[in-house]
Parts: structure tokens; C-alpha cells; sequence
């Protein structure tokens, strides 16, 4: 039988005490794979699992060891160090990311492909119809909202385990700690081309959600490092002076006023609250510019070579 894809696909999977799962999903993916091509691999990070993850993992292998990859953590180091390793270790041209537990449906993969194939460099499931609980429904929904303001990338679902990348923009993402939830903020600023499509979600059948809700509370400082590190990487100066200046500006005013009030009425009026404002503001303000120089002379050491990351095609 002729097969429609011709190149190499990967697929990621974290998984952290998914046991019971595993069997059932990759037979799930083999049998959308197989009429699609043979050239793919499943690779499966074990992130310190307690329970059988691990011996589950060694099984599947010796069934198919064409497809499958195993990668052991020694302990549970977390979502993100997982996708790194597994990103480091695909061979494919297109490489997926999926949760371990059933609730993706692999029968999406196709739906991927068409959408990388429209032009996009990363394609994002979108959970529309979320099968999790309700508190865990709504604090998603409103972290995606505040995600999605903040950063101007347009998406329902950021935090979607379910997603497909060419090869050069998984690579090219440094993932550590929880960042894997702004995984679609930092390829945008990267350049890259993001787009997303409804997936059908599933219940959880086996196992237990990793994630309470509790997630989200120290999500929005994660967001700020992203937006740190991805936007104002090379101009800190701008990022914190901008603050800055405007510090300084009001604070300048106020004292100019408190001065004027002082040199031609002999007292400040009963200003003291303003002139307390008006000189923290020009002190803050001194200070993150202070601050901002302080970066840019970090950002200078950023290397010329590292321009080529952001270059698409060469033709010479
Ligand atoms: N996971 C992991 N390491 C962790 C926590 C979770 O590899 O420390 C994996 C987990 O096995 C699953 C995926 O990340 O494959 C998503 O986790 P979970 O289903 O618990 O999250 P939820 O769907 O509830 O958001
Ligand atoms: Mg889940």
C-alpha cells in the first residue's frame, strides 16, 4: 500500500507514572501511523515514575523496537526536561508532543499534518470541548485568556500537551522548570508561524492528573520570564528604563512643583505625601534604568553567531 507522508515523524510523550496507559496508546498511534508511513518513532520519557512506567516502556520496546524509543529519567524532574530530552533524541523532520494519558486522541495526527502542511511551524490542539474537571476548566480558561492578552498570541489553549512542530522549532526551544506551558509564546517571538486546531479531549481512565489547579498561581511569573527572555533579551535597557523613564518623569514634575511651591508661597503646603511620591518615584526611576544598563551589558555578551538561529533559508 502506497503511504501519503514521506517524511520522519516523532512523537514525544512524557510520561510520569502512566503504566496502565501506555499499551493502549501506542497502539492507538500505531494503527493511525501505519497508513500513513513507517518512518516514525514514539519516543517515551519515563520521568521518574514510582510505579511500572519503566518496565511498561522495556516492554513495548522489545514488541516494536522499530518505532519505540525509551528515554529513563532518574527522577521526576518534570514536564518540560522531558520534552527537552525527547526533542534532543527525534530524528523526525515533524515532531508531536502528546500527554501519556489516552485523554489526546491520536486519531488528530492527521489533522496535524494538514495544518504544518498549510505553512504553519507549530500547531497547537485546542481542547475546545475539555473533559477535566470544572475548577480545573476555569482557571485554565482564564489563564489562557491572560496568556493570551498579555503576549498577543492569539491562541484558546497554550498549555495543550497535544501539538506538532517542524523539527527546527522544537530544537530550537530552551525548556526548563514549567515553561513548557508558554511553549507557543516563545516560538512566536522566535518568529515562528503558530496555528492551532480543535481536538477532541477524552477522559482519564487510568491514573491520576499530575496537575491541581494550584498550577496557575506561579504561572503568570513563569509568563513574565518568557516574556523576559524572549522579547527584551537583547534590550533590557529598554524594558526596564521604559519603566523607568516614566518614574523619573513623574517624579521629576512632582519635585519641580514642591520646589515651586516652596521658593514662592515659603511652604510646601501640606504637600508632604507628594513630596514623599515625588522622590521615590525619582529614586525608582534611577534605579531600574540603573538596572536596565546593568542588562544590556549582560546582553552584549549575546553572540553574533546566534543571528543565524532567526535566518530561514540561505540560498546561495
Ligand atoms: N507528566 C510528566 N511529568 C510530571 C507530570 C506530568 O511527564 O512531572 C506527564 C504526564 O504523565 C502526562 C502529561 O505530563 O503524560 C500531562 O499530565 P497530566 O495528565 O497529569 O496533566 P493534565 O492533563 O491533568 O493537565
Ligand atoms: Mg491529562
Amino acid at each position: 500500500m502506497e503511504k501519503e507522508y514521506t517524511k520522519k515523524i516523532s512523537i514525544v510523550i512524557p510520561a510520569f507514572n502512566e503504566a496502565e496507559n501506555l499499551p493502549f496508546l501506542c497502539d492507538e498511534i500505531t494503527e493511525v501511523m501505519s497508513p500513513i508511513t513507517d518512518e516514525y518513532e514514539i519516543i517515551i520519557i519515563n520521568d521518574g515514575s514510582s510505579d511500572k512506567t519503566q518496565e511498561t516502556v522495556e516492554k513495548l520496546f522489545n514488541n516494536d523496537s522499530k518505532h519505540i524509543v525509551g528515554i529513563n529519567f532518574r527522577s521526576n524532574f518534570g514536564k518540560a526536561s522531558a520534552f527537552s530530552a525527547g526533542f534532543i533524541e527525534a530524528q523526525g523532520k515533524i515532531i508531536f508532543t502528546m500527554d501519556a494519558d489516552l485523554q489526546d486522541d491520536p486519531k488528530e495526527i492527521p489533522n496535524f499534518l494538514a495544518k504544518v502542511e498549510e505553512g504553519f511551524d507549530l500547531v497547537s490542539g485546542w481542547k475546545k470541548n475539555r473533559k477535566d474537571s470544572f475548577i480545573k476548566n476555569t482557571s485554565s480558561k482564564f489563564f489562557n485568556f491572560v496568556t493570551s492578552q498579555l503576549s498577543r498570541v492569539k491562541l484558546h489553549d497554550f498549555n495543550c500537551g497535544f501539538k506538532a512542530y517542524k523539527a527546527e522549532v522544537a530544537k530550537s526551544l530552551d525548556l526548563y522548570g514549567q515553561l513548557h506551558r508558554y511553549i507557543p509564546v516563545m516560538a512566536r517571538n522566535k518568529g515562528y508561524k503558530i496555528g492551532e486546531i480543535p481536538v477532541h479531549h477524552r477522559k482519564r481512565k487510568f491514573g491520576k492528573s499530575k496537575y491541581g489547579p494550584v498550577r496557575f498561581v506561579n504561572g503568570f511569573l513563569d509568563l513574565l520570564t518568557v516574556m523576559m527572555l524572549t522579547k527584551y533579551f537583547k534590550r533590557p535597557a529598554h524594558f526596564f528604563g521604559g519603566i523607568g523613564s516614566v518614574a523619573l518623569g513623574f517624579g521629576f514634575i512632582i519635585s519641580l512643583y514642591i520646589t515651586f511651591l516652596r521658593l514662592f508661597t515659603g511652604s510646601i503646603q501640606n504637600r508632604l505625601p507628594l513630596f514623599i511620591a515625588g522622590i521615590l518615584l525619582v529614586m525608582v526611576g534611577v534605579q531600574l534604568i540603573s538596572l536596565g544598563l546593568i542588562g544590556e551589558m549582560f546582553a552584549n555578551n549575546y553572540k553574533k553567531e546566534d543571528e543565524y538561529s532567526k535566518i530561514k533559508k540561505i540560498i546561495k
